[in-house]
């Protein structure tokens, strides 16, 4: 089976073809960073304009670079929530017009979920049930997955998204949008003991997230060290606030795995590719005897594959979508229209 997947959630544009669900075919990625850059953040209206602008380039880039023909695609994957509502129509209705047009079935996907299956691109032989720790810019989640499309909510973050908390940090130190990987990079020079901020790990036995206090802490620190005229070591403080962050991340990862007596544990979504979270991940998982996957990079953040594999894991359990469907802003992990 070959599937077109289509993403615009958010700031990238991207389409996708891939074989049999694993195989990427091609994976073309057409980020607005640069646009969004000068404004510290996403712009709605604007990453709509640009969607509508580049999407029918990338998706005849993608069949071109497959080496394939429109005509060729049996299935068409798009998401369909939680993101932009106006970024998340442009992709939809153009899935929506070529699977028409083709006559071919068409599923909307969510894309938390389709970071998750990154996971199956990546790793040829993963199968569930296993333990997925999705990190990425709008969403914190501990998941069990169960099965394919089968997904059971541990815990989610009661605040911010670990990926915001890394954005918001960075704009604070001056670093510039997006702020994860310029944090990850800086940190590498700084001192993770240097500063002690706060870990949160709410109650005993729960899998939820809060990082809305260290990100008031860091403030803090930043405002008392200017009020006091002393110099901040920016290096210093990107390290102890990811130190701060990756902590509670591991260890409530670890928990969860262990309480779910899967010795398979993934990472998902842009936050996955964070250096130090993969190392301290690594390390912890060896000492427990649990097998870690986390994608490449690229297919961390926001891409079509992902969307494509997760596309055809529920055409195989034999869901399709009608051409009514509409975008879901805040549409939830396991949730079906
Ligand atoms: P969501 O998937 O929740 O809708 P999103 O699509 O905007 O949100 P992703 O594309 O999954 O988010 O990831 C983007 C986020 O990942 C940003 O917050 C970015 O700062 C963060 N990020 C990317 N690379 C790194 C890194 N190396 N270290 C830490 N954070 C990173
Ligand atoms: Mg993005
Ligand atoms: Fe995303």
């Amino acid at each position: 089976i070959i599937t077109l997947g289509i993403e615009s959630s958010c700031d990238e544009t991207s389409a996708a073809i891939i074989l049999n669900g694993r195989e990427i075919l091609s994976n073309i990625i057409s980020s607005q960073i640069d646009i969004h850059k000068k404004f510290g953040g996403v712009v709605p209206e604007v990453a709509s304009r640009k969607h509508v602008e580049v999407i029918s380039n990338v998706i005849n880039e993608a069949v071109k670079e497959a080496n394939i023909k429109l005509n060729d695609v049996n299935l068409v994957a798009s998401t369909y929530g939680p993101g932009l509502v106006g970024a998340l129509l442009v992709g939809l209705s153009a899935a929506k017009g070529i699977a028409m047009s083709l006559n071919k079935p068409f599923i909307g996907v969510n894309h938390i979920e389709g970071h998750i299956c990154a996971n199956y691109i990546a790793h040829k032989e993963l199968e569930p049930p296993f333990t997925c720790l999705v990190v990425s810019g709008g969403h914190t989640h501990l998941i069990y997955v169960k099965d394919y499309g089968e997904y059971e909510i541990l815990g989610r973050t009661r605040d911010d998204a670990a990926g915001e908390a890394y954005d918001k940090i960075a704009r604070a130190i001056g670093l510039g949008y997006p702020g994860g990987p310029l944090i990850d990079k800086l940190a590498k020079e700084g001192n993770k003991f240097a500063i002690e901020f706060p870990k949160v790990y709410l109650e005993d036995d729960s899998f939820d997230f809060s990082f809305s206090g260290l990100k008031s802490a860091v403030l803090n620190y930043l405002n008392k060290m200017n009020m006091q005229g002393q110099e901040i070591n920016k290096a210093d403080v990107a390290a102890s606030f990811q130190q701060a962050v990756i902590e509670v991340l591991v260890n409530k990862a670890v928990k969860a795995a262990k309480f779910n007596k899967t010795d398979k544990l993934c990472l998902a979504g842009g936050v996955a590719s964070n250096s130090a979270l993969r190392e301290e991940l690594v390390k912890q998982c060896r000492k427990e005897g649990i097998s870690l996957f986390y994608p490449p990079a690229v297919l961390c953040t926001d891409n079509a594959a992902m969307i494509a594999c997760c596309g055809y894991y529920e055409y195989i359990k034999g869901r399709t979508s009608a051409f009514s469907l509409n975008a879901v802003p805040s549409l939830k992990i396991g949730e079906r229209d």
